[in-house]
């Protein structure tokens, strides 16, 4: 059985979500062991326990040490099956983390899957889910796979609650591999201030600074305004604010950057933080943001034949993720650039096809 280190370069819990889906897709066992080793809080916590569970139920997994702090998991897959599945963290823990987990098992399901997940939607250090929809999704549309991503509520800390709902048809064959390289132009910035049991004046606030900063340099703006009180079934149980920003590019791709609300934390300041990440990148001129760019490793590893990205900064998250592809699946990326910098990812994806 092959065994994975959870400790290698980044250490934390994406090792686990780029593992077993892969292991579930591939259909071969795998161990991985010092789960989150370089965490201050090591091992499973109620977020990835579900990332497992829902890829085990998927997949007819037999999994051993599946257990709260754990740091050793066997993962022995089944095949795939579709149909109609709830998980609930029951914590605020990310419910896009575990979708990002599950969405590639999902594309190589041969049948339906309809997922609804419960748990915090816009979490920190996490997708918000605005940015799964937005700036996720369409990438792995130009791949071939359609799912439907669905904001029934929203779900901040320390509440959870919210519920994000994914449904999925089967891709034809096999993942179409992507090329991400040219910029363009800015043809418009574009973005989502949302807020839950606060006073409109947050998110009036966070947009009049996003266009007054950004204005300035001449962009187009368009930013939609999400205020939500109790009487919206959409309304977060737990009070919560934050803000979604992306460059649309004449070339077609977006880059993003987002921020969570702070208590305590001025709105201005949390608007005029997303607002100065955001042109950080675009004076890079890469057409993928760092945080995309570890998002999509998995999925070039899998696609059939060359994709390559240009991402503004290469991360550890990012790199990990390529160790992971090699050690997997013995697919070789080639990088020009280097961590912290804007890089050029290119790969030979495997051209898994999916099976009937
Ligand atoms: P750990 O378990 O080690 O505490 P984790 O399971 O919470 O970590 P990480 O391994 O840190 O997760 O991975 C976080 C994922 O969330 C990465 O894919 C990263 O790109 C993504 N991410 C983090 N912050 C943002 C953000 N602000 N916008 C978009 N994506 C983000």
């Amino acid at each position: 059985m092959k065994v994975i280190y959870g400790d290698i370069l980044e250490g934390g819990g994406q090792i686990l979500r780029f593992t077993l889906p892969i292991a579930a897709i591939v259909g071969s066992p795998i161990k991985i062991v010092r789960i989150r080793a370089k965490r201050p809080n090591p091992g499973l916590r109620r977020q990835h326990m579900i990332s497992v569970e829902s890829i085990a139920k998927l997949s007819n997994a037999k999994v051993e040490g599946l257990e709260l702090g754990s740091q050793e998991l066997t993962f022995i897959p089944g095949s795939l099956k579709g149909g109609r599945y709830t998980f609930d963290i029951g914590t605020a823990g990310s419910t896009t983390l575990v979708l990002q987990a599950l969405l590639p098992v999902m594309a190589f399901t041969n049948g339906n899957v309809d997922v609804t997940v419960i748990g915090g939607t816009n979490n920190p250090m996490a997708p918000p889910i605005d940015y799964v929809e937005r700036i996720l999704l369409p990438v792995l549309v130009s791949m071939g796979f359609n799912p439907r991503i669905e904001l029934i509520r929203r779900g901040f800390y320390p509440s959870g609650g919210g519920i994000v709902k994914a449904t999925s048809t089967p891709i034809e064959d096999v993942l179409k591999p992507i090329r991400i390289l040219e910029f363009g132009y800015v043809k418009r910035i574009s973005g989502i201030v949302y807020s839950s049991r606060l006073p409109p004046h947050i998110v009036d606030r966070m947009a009049s600074t996003v266009e007054k900063l950004l204005s300035k340099k001449g962009y187009d703006i368009v930013l939609e305004r999400e205020v939500l009180q109790p009487s919206n079934p959409r309304c977060a149980i737990s009070p919560g604010c934050g803000i979604l920003l992306y460059a649309e590019l004449s070339s077609g791709f977006r880059i993003a950057s987002d921020r969570l609300g702070v208590k305590g934390k001025p709105a201005e300041d949390v608007a005029e933080e997303a607002v100065r990440d955001l042109e950080s990148q675009i004076e890079v001129a890469y057409p993928v943001d760092k945080h995309l760019a570890d998002q999509l490793i998995i999925w070039m590893a899998l696609a059939d034949g060359e994709s390559s990205i240009a991402t503004c900064e290469l991360t550890l998250h990012t790199l990990t993720c390529i160790e992971l592809a090699k050690q997997l699946l013995g697919v070789e990326f080639e990088v020009d650039g280097g961590e912290g910098k804007p890089s050029k990812i290119t790969c030979r994806g495997l051209g898994l096809k999916i099976v009937r």
